[in-house]
């Protein structure tokens, strides 16, 4: 079969690769239909992880199930199926607690695993004609309709960057009438703004410096806050010192100016506020200890890697990184983070798409062949206005 191959920095092929097969009872193959190219896929392909040159990539994939292990017993061959990109066995420790970020039993090597990714096991990528799927009744979310219908650019957004975003504003607790500030708009920014507003949100900043992503977080019902246009933390105070708001406030609560829920979906390539040429990884999280409230809440979801070959100093490559501890616990805020639990949430989600609640896919420009996938990497890498999500379609004819 084709497959996006991991070569080295800055390098992916599509080549022919050995096909998926059953290889435990449990096991589902399934063809792909739709499967993205993630932001945290390009922190492999700056080269700033371990990845083997080899490796198939893609972890947000859906598709139909084309065969199943003897032991599958709840999905069959020819339902429609999405798969979270974390894999998790089910009936491990973390798996029945709705951690299945956090797999025990499936990668022997670590508590979590996903296919196609830097220490998370074994498991090959979806960005491929076909994928094994371990446990597929735990893995499988079934889906309605047919490949190519109107849900099917909306559901492969449940595999990750949904699911992620709805993370962000659960660890940053975000419920109706909240103030909310996502740093990063990004694929997983605009769903976490996205997620803040269908939670209830009143009013939800997103803090970039792309005029055509801030766009994205705009149409996703959110307020985009430039980094070009000055501290991103003082914009969004004055914003809400301007406000209507101020009229309900008693003498002191002035000390509450900013928001009272933060999400951090940049991740640790994040740039200075003040020079965007250069890596500031805890750019955001400082601007968030400043803009959260005192007693307020912040969810990380932007990842934060145990190494980084090219850290911006020593502590970084260890995967050490000094945040103003001191000012956060001072005003005692609540910080949560790591990989969503995709499943936890994956199947509330689909059904807001079902009945036509939802819409996510408003978030994607690029739908490409497989063979598209060297210039689509390259071309998202730069994190431009233009490429704010990508979707990769391993049946689409390969433009001649
Ligand atoms: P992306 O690289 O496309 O987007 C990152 C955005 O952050 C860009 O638009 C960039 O301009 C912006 N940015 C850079 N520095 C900034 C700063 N100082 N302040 C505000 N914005 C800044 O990536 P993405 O696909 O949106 O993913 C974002 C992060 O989420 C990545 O680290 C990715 O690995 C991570 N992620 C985590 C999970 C999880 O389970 N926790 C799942 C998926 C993705
Ligand atoms: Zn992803």
């Amino acid at each position: 079969m084709k497959a996006v191959v991991y070569k080295g920095s800055h390098q992916v092929a599509v080549e022919s690769v050995e096909d998926s097969r059953i290889e435990a009872p449990g096991d589902a193959v399934v063809r792909i239909t739709s499967t993205a190219i993630c932001g945290s896929d390009l922190h492999m392909y700056d080269g700033r992880t371990d990845i083997a040159p080899g490796t198939v990539l893609g972890h947000e994939n859906m598709g139909v199930v084309e065969a199943v292990g003897p032991g599958v017993t709840s999905i069959k061959v020819g339902d429609r199926v999405v798969l979270p990109f974390n894999i998790g066995c089910g009936f491990c420790y973390n798996c029945l607690r709705g951690f299945s970020s956090d797999c025990l039993t499936v990668n022997q090597a670590a508590p979590h695993a996903a296919y196609g990714y830097a220490n998370m096991g074994p498991f090959r990528g979806g960005q491929a004609e076909h994928l094994r799927v371990p446990y597929a009744d735990y893995n499988c979310l079934k889906l309605p309709g047919t490949p190519g219908d109107e849900h099917e650019d909306d559901f492969v957004l449940l595999a990750d960057i949904w699911p992620t975003g709805w993370h962000g504003t659960e660890l940053a607790g975000v419920v109706p009438g909240s103030t909310v500030a996502v740093y990063g708009a990004g694929p997983v920014g605009v769903m976490a703004v996205y997620s803040a507003v269908l939670r209830g949100a009143s009013e939800v900043y997103c803090i970039d410096r792309v005029p055509g992503r801030l766009e994205k977080a705009r149409q996703a019902g959110g307020i985009p806050i430039n980094i070009d246009d000055g501290d991103p933390v003082e914009q969004v105070m004055q914003m809400r010192r301007d406000s209507g708001l101020q009229g309900a406030l008693r003498p002191g609560e002035d000390k509450m100016g900013g928001v009272m829920h933060g999400v951090e979906a940049v991740g640790f390539q994040a740039r200075s506020d003040a020079d965007a040429s250069q890596e500031n990884p805890v750019q955001p999280l400082e601007d968030l200890i400043r803009l959260v409230n005192p007693t307020g809440q912040i969810g990380i979801v932007g990842v934060y890697p145990a190494q980084d070959p090219d850290g911006v100093d020593e502590a970084a490559k260890q995967g050490r990184y000094q945040i103003s501890l001191g000012q956060a616990f001072t005003k005692g805020l609540r910080i949560g983070m790591g990989q969503a639990p995709v499943k936890r949430y994956n199947e509330y989600l689909r059904d807001l798409i079902i009945v036509g609640r939802a819409k996510p896919s408003f978030v994607i420009s690029h739908r490409l062949p497989l063979d598209a996938a060297p210039d689509a990497y390259k071309n998202f890498d730069a994190r431009g206005s233009e490429y704010t999500k990508v979707i990769l379609k391993p049946e689409m004819a390969a433009a001649s």
